[in-house]
C-alpha cells in the first residue's frame, strides 16, 4: 500500500506517447529516411513531436543554408492561361475572370522596386501560354531586366510547361532558375485533379522538369498538400520523388479551395484547413532534413491559413519568402484560390509586415544576395 496507483488510462496513453515519441527520435537521428518513415513523420498529430520535427529540420537548416530568409519579389504578370487545371481560381475555364496582363513598362516598375529594396530575386509567374507572341514578350521582358540591372537581380520564371527550345531561349535571355510544380507525383491523383486530356500530361510534366534541369536552371518543383484524394502515402512517395530527381528548389503549400472550380465539389471531404497546414509544415521539414542544401520555398498559401504561416515555416526548415510585388490593381484576378492574403496591400506595405515578422522569429533576411541553391552549386561543381 502507500503510493497512489496511477489509473491504467494514463498509465496506458503515457506508454503509448513514449513509444511514439522513441520511435520519432528514433527516425529524426537516422542517415535516411524510408518511405515508412516519412509516413510517420507525416503523421504526427500532436504539438511537442511536431515541434521535436521542427526543431531538426531548423538545426538542419541553420548548419547548411544558415537563418537567412531570402526574398523573392514575386509579379504575377498575366493570369491568362491556356490550360483548365481543376484547383485553380485562373483556370481557362473561369469566365467569371477579369483577364489581365502587365504591360512590359509595370513588370520593369516592379522589378526595380525589389532592384531598389536590395530584393536579391524576382520571380515572373503567370498562366500557361506559349504563343510566339507571349514566349517573345518574356524574352524581351529578361533581357530589359538584365541590361538595366547589369545581371544584379536573379531571375526566376514560373510560366508553366513549354518547349525545350522556349526554356533554352529565356534561359540564354537570362533566366536562371524555373518553378514547376509536379502538384503530385501520383499518376493516378495527377488526373482527378487536371483534366485528362493532351494540354494536361503528367509524362510531358516530368519531361519539362528533365529539360530544364538539362538546360542548366537552377530546378524547382514541388506540390499541394491536402489535395482531395491524396493520401499521406502519396505526400510520402512525392517527397521521395523530389528527392530522387535531385530538385534543387521546391516550393509547397497547403490545396485551398476555389468555389469556381470544378474540385470544389470535393469540399467536404477535404481534411481541415488547420491540418492542411500542419502537413505543408511536416512536409517542408522532411524535405530540408533529407535534401538539406536545397532552396525551400515558404508558400503565400500557408499565410492564407495563419497569419504568421510563412514566418512558421521558416522555423520548420523553409529559407526562401516571395514577398509580392505585383501591382494592388491586378491582386484580386490573381486568385489561384480564395482567401490569398494581403491581396489589397501594395509592396512597400508588404515589405514593411514582412520584416517586422520576420525578425521576431530571429530570422535575418538576405538583402542584396542572389541566394542560390547551394544544392545547384554543388550539383553544378560536382559535374565538372
Ligand atoms: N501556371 C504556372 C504557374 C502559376 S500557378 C504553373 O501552373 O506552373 C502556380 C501554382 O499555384 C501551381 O503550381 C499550384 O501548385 C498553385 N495553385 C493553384 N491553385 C491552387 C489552389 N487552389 N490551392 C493552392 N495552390 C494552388
Ligand atoms: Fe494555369 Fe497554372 Fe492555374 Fe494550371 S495551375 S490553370 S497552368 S495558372
Amino acid at each position: 500500500m502507500g503510493s497512489n496507483p496511477v489509473p491504467a488510462t494514463i498509465f496506458s496513453f503515457s506508454v503509448i506517447y513514449n513509444r511514439a515519441y522513441m520511435q520519432i527520435y528514433k527516425i529524426l537521428n537516422q542517415g535516411s529516411f524510408s518511405k515508412d518513415d516519412i509516413a510517420t513523420l507525416l503523421s504526427i498529430h500532436n504539438d511537442a513531436d511536431r515541434n521535436t520535427l521542427y526543431k531538426k529540420a531548423y538545426q538542419i537548416k541553420k548548419q547548411f543554408v544558415g537563418n537567412i530568409a531570402y526574398f523573392r519579389g514575386l509579379i504575377e504578370f498575366s493570369n491568362i492561361c491556356a490550360k483548365n487545371c481543376l484547383y485553380c481560381g485562373i483556370r481557362s475555364g473561369n469566365t467569371k475572370l477579369k483577364k489581365y496582363e502587365m504591360t512590359t513598362k509595370e513588370i520593369l516598375d516592379a522589378m526595380d522596386f525589389a532592384w531598389k529594396n536590395r530584393y536579391g530575386s524576382v520571380v515572373l509567374q503567370s498562366g500557361e501560354i506559349s504563343t510566339p507572341k507571349f514566349v517573345d514578350k518574356v524574352d524581351t521582358i529578361l533581357q530589359k531586366i538584365m541590361d538595366t540591372t547589369n545581371g544584379e537581380i536573379g531571375i526566376t520564371l514560373s510560366c508553366g510547361e513549354q518547349t525545350k527550345e522556349t526554356y533554352k531561349r529565356w534561359f540564354e535571355s537570362g533566366a536562371r532558375r524555373y518553378l514547376l510544380r509536379i502538384e503530385t507525383s501520383n499518376k493516378n491523383l495527377y488526373y482527378k485533379i487536371h483534366p485528362k486530356d493532351e494540354y494536361h500530361c503528367f509524362e510531358n510534366r516530368v519531361n519539362a522538369l528533365k529539360n530544364l534541369k538539362e538546360i542548366g536552371y537552377q530546378t524547382g518543383s514541388g506540390i499541394m498538400v491536402g489535395l482531395p484524394f491524396q493520401t499521406i502515402d502519396n505526400i510520402a512517395d512525392d517527397i521521395l520523388f523530389l528527392k530522387n530527381i535531385d530538385i534543387d528548389m521546391v516550393g509547397l503549400g497547403p490545396y485551398i479551395e476555389h468555389s469556381e472550380t470544378p474540385l470544389y465539389k470535393e469540399k467536404n471531404s477535404l481534411i481541415p484547413r488547420i491540418e492542411r497546414f500542419n502537413l505543408a509544415l511536416k512536409t517542408i521539414a522532411i524535405l530540408r532534413i533529407l535534401m538539406k542544401d536545397i532552396n525551400l520555398a515558404s508558400a503565400t498559401a500557408l499565410q492564407a491559413i495563419d497569419p504568421e504561416g510563412r514566418e512558421k515555416a521558416l522555423l520548420a526548415g523553409a529559407n526562401i519568402i516571395m514577398p509580392n510585388i505585383t501591382p494592388t490593381k491586378y491582386r484580386d484576378d490573381y486568385l489561384l484560390y480564395e482567401d490569398k492574403p494581403c491581396t489589397g496591400e501594395d509592396a512597400v506595405l508588404c515589405k514593411g509586415c514582412l520584416e517586422a515578422r520576420i525578425a521576431k522569429y530571429g530570422e535575418i533576411i538576405g538583402y542584396g544576395e542572389w541566394g542560390d541553391s547551394k544544392h545547384f552549386d554543388k550539383r553544378k561543381n560536382s559535374d565538372k
